[in-house]
């Protein structure tokens, strides 16, 4: 029997794992860290339960794929989120309601944006074009070289030519003349790391996904069921995973890596590796690829980073949604400079998550489980933190504002990461939220690929290799690295 040792227990590394176990491989995991999930993690404090990152995923199709692929019944059980989310900007009383039902959602911006309805429909039918034309031929498929990812996009129709060359935001302008259904409708640019003004147009894909494809999902008493169930089923798999092993050193032999080295001297031996820490960090820190040394690494192009914050009430907020945005008045302005610094004057923009709305065991009764996430810049661009406090602070105090209610005092329960903890706990590049962006020269054949160009036995699972960042990318990834090696092997 094969063995395969993975290295990381975040989504990718879980799914993965149980793909091939399922398929008869001897599999083995080590993490880092005392649990597992990777940035798909929680924290359990002061009688609350905080989700630490994701809060809600789209194409909740892939992981019936991935049950089906591993014929196990999925392992928890997934909510629709309706309403989707909601919005509202600094100097503007009104809130957005987000549904993906067009006919509400054309009600919320009737004052604003005439003839909404057509205008989102017409949106809606060149996303789903782009996604349908793409997502097989594009995000599902493993690419050997550049000429097979070249000769894959050429079966894409080429009216889509033009979004190449197109900006996030320039494909919204044709659509949408208000400020306010511009800005909303854009937002999900921020999903993938970046802002509508440097993510390309091929992107608006996702508003497809988001508005009429299967819109957001919720997990069940949290997105940690997620891991936990997972984590079962590798159980009953047979699959072992070793906590608090952190690789930093390897052994190779004739182009074939022979063994992983933790920090505590462990020897990890296996006939092939699969990688899901992240594809270009490891590449360079650990495996020491002159390729990925620190200054190409720090060339290429990362995904902000996020002061994420968790807040337990002693109250109930019952004004709020699951998911609620909190936008200034200055979208562009903010844009253009939340990836170098934090802009206090103004206020940063943040996204509030009330755990405890659809999941009540995630706080004690009458109180509240909040989770804030606030784009700011990673490490290479604000590397000193110590204001951390403060501007959570200010966040507080603008929220307090914003909703009318002063939760300073109702505050029992306080944890906040900056991009230090998330380099620190995940070994995240530069605190790099998403890891690598992707622009264009950053994705499909030109990301880094889950099949090592030295190695003949290393293979790669997660955000930064193919086919990206996110929940269902990581389940399509470790479908893909799971191809290339019974391939292989
Ligand atoms: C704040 C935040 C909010 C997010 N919100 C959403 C959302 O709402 N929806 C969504 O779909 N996505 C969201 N994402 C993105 C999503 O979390 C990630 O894309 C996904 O979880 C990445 O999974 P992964 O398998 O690539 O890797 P990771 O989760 O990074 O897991 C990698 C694992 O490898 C371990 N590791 C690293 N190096 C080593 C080593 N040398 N030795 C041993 N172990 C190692 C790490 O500890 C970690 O457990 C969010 C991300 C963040 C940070």
């Amino acid at each position: 029997m094969k063995k395969i040792l993975i290295v990381g227990a975040g989504l990718g590394g879980l799914t993965t794992a149980l793909r091939l176990a399922k398929r008869g491989y001897q599999v083995e995991l080590v993490e880092k860290n005392a649990q597992a999930g990777g940035r798909l993690n929680q924290i359990k404090k002061d009688g609350f339960t905080f989700d630490i990152g994701p809060s809600f995923f789209s194409m909740p199709y892939e992981f019936d794929e991935f049950a089906r692929d591993c014929a196990i019944r999925l392992p928890f059980e997934f909510v629709e989120l309706d309403p989707l989310y909601s919005v509202s900007f600094r100097n503007n009383p009104k809130t957005y309601t987000l549904y993906k039902d067009i006919d509400k959602l054309a009600e919320q911006f009737s004052d604003v944006e005439p003839d909404f309805k057509r205008k989102m429909q017409r949106y809606l039918d060149a996303c789903e074009a782009l996604y349908n034309d793409t997502v097989d031929v594009a995000i599902k498929t493993n690419f050997n070289s550049l000429p097979h990812y070249f000769l894959s996009l050429l079966k894409v129709n080429p009216i889509h030519l033009p979004t190449l060359f197109r900006s996030f935001w320039a494909q919204i302008e044709r659509y949408f003349d208000s400020k306010e259904a511009r800005e909303i409708v854009s937002l999900i640019a921020f999903f993938l790391g970046r802002t509508p003004f440097d993510t390309s147009a091929v992107y608006t894909l996702l508003s497809y996904i988001e508005f009429r494809n299967n819109g957001y999902h919720n997990v069940k008493g949290g997105m940690y069921q997620i891991v936990t169930g997972l984590l079962k089923e590798l159980d009953k798999a047979g699959v072992k995973l070793h906590y608090q092993v952190e690789i930093d050193d390897f052994e190779e032999k004739d182009g074939k890596l022979m063994a992983m080295l933790d920090t505590k001297g462990g020897k990890w031996t296996a006939d092939a590796f699969v990688v899901n820490s992240d594809a270009a960090f490891f590449r360079g820190r650990v495996l020491k690829k002159k390729t990925f040394s620190e200054a190409r690494l720090q060339k290429m192009e990362w995904t902000m980073g996020y002061l994420t914050f968790y807040i337990g009430l002693n109250a109930k907020l019952e004004d709020l949604n699951h998911h609620n945005y909190f936008l200034g008045s200055n979208y562009r302005d903010y844009a253009q400079q939340v990836l170098t610094q934090v802009d206090m004057a103004e206020k940063p923009y943040y996204y509030v998550n009330v755990l405890s709305r659809s999941n009540p065991d995630c706080a004690p009764e009458g109180c509240e489980s909040l989770f804030f996430v606030c784009p700011v810049p990673n490490l290479l661009h604000k590397k000193d933190w110590s204001d951390k406090e403060q501007i959570v602070d200010a966040i507080l105090h603008d929220f307090s504002e914003r909703i009318g209610r002063d939760i300073s005092p109702l505050i029992v329960s306080r944890t906040v990461f900056s991009p230090v903890e998330w380099e620190k706990n995940f070994n995240l590049y530069q605190g790099s939220g998403l890891g690598l962006s992707h622009k264009m020269l950053q994705i499909g054949g030109f990301r880094p690929s889950n099949k090592d160009e030295d190695y003949q036995n290393v293979f790669y699972v997660g955000a930064s290799t193919v086919p990206g960042a996110g929940l269902p990318m990581a389940v399509i990834s470790s479908k893909l690295v799971t191809e290339r090696i019974v391939e292989a092997f």
